[in-house]
């Protein structure tokens, strides 16, 4: 049986851009900030590569989510509001885009509502969030309902969606995402710092993420693809992104936001649930000091 927040399609597509811009590097080591190169590399991602996905969007019509740093959205005054503008969806991407794992509770809590300040003074609606290198913790997820977003999409724990509960308070949804649909994987390419060393070939990589559609269809899952505009906004790699878009509506996939998509999701009883508890301590009683 089709499960509801499926509708009537043998699989849900969601395309995500996480516009990290110079943050993604800022994050690794502020020396950088001087590195001209380095930093062109990245502001081509919301310069050079937003607009000409947003015209790829435009061509497949279909909409998209874009997880953005409040940073990205403070220092590009304009950057949310045309993408929101365009039709699109823009989600909370931390502050600074450092790891929420680096971070204690406390400057969470502060760069989390740092980014909700920014969206909010420039009339941009916020719906989810999606943790700087998908490393959410606990801590994470109380802070993505504390702010009242309904939905994350960071963890691992199914190629469906789900949701995640805690004792007392509202469940999210999971917009689940994996290295396998990342782009990042497949493009980043940096001699300093070492963020990544691959320049795969886009039809290799198209080949890949269509088999992974082929697979979805078959077991009603979501395709949660992650993008970032720096990597896959240049040439070849839009194009690339164009087809496999195209590709999936021609199976009858159907694409969506990752806020309609968790709205869905929300709605449907029959979606699976975790526990917050058994995310984080689902350990047991696994020895504190593992003898080995
Ligand atoms: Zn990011």
């Amino acid at each position: 049986m089709t499960a509801r927040w499926l509708g009537d399609c043998a699989a849900t597509g969601t395309i995500t851009f996480d516009v990290d811009a110079e943050s993604a590097i800022l994050a690794h080591d502020l020396k950088y900030a001087d590195h001209a190169m380095i930093m062109s590399h990245q502001a081509y991602g919301p310069d050079v590569g937003v607009p000409r996905l947003l015209d790829v969007l435009d061509q497949v019509g279909i909409q998209a989510t874009f997880f953005m740093p409040g940073w990205v959205a403070k220092v590009r005054p304009r950057l949310a509001s045309t993408i929101v503008d365009r039709g699109h969806e823009v989600a909370h991407h931390s502050y600074s885009h450092q790891s929420p794992t680096d971070l204690t509770d406390a400057a969470q809590h502060a760069d989390f509502e740092r980014a909700c300040e920014v969206f909010a003074s420039q009339g941009v609606e916020i719906f989810g969030h999606r943790a700087a290198m998908w490393e959410a913790t606990s801590s994470t997820l109380d802070l993505v309902r504390e702010f009242g977003l309904s939905y994350d999409s960071s963890l691992m724990g199914d190629d469906k969606p789900y949701r995640i509960s805690a004792d007392g308070v509202r469940p999210l949804a999971e917009l689940p995402v994996h290295w396998s649909l990342d782009d990042w994987e497949q493009y980043a390419f940096l001699p300093s710092p070492a963020v990544g060393n691959v320049i795969e070939s886009p039809a290799k990589v198209l080949e890949m993420w269509k088999l992974e559609i082929d697979a979805m269809l078959e077991f009603g899952s979501l395709f949660n693809l992650t993008c970032h505009p720096f990597l896959s906004g240049r040439p070849s790699r839009a194009v690339a992104l164009r087809s496999l878009i195209e590709y999936g509506l021609e199976q009858g996939m159907r694409f969506a936001t990752c806020r309609d998509v968790a709205a869905d999701v929300l709605a449907d009883s029959q979606v699976r649930e975790v526990h917050q508890r058994h995310l984080i301590t689902g350990t047991g009683d696994y020895p504190q000091t593992p003898g080995r």
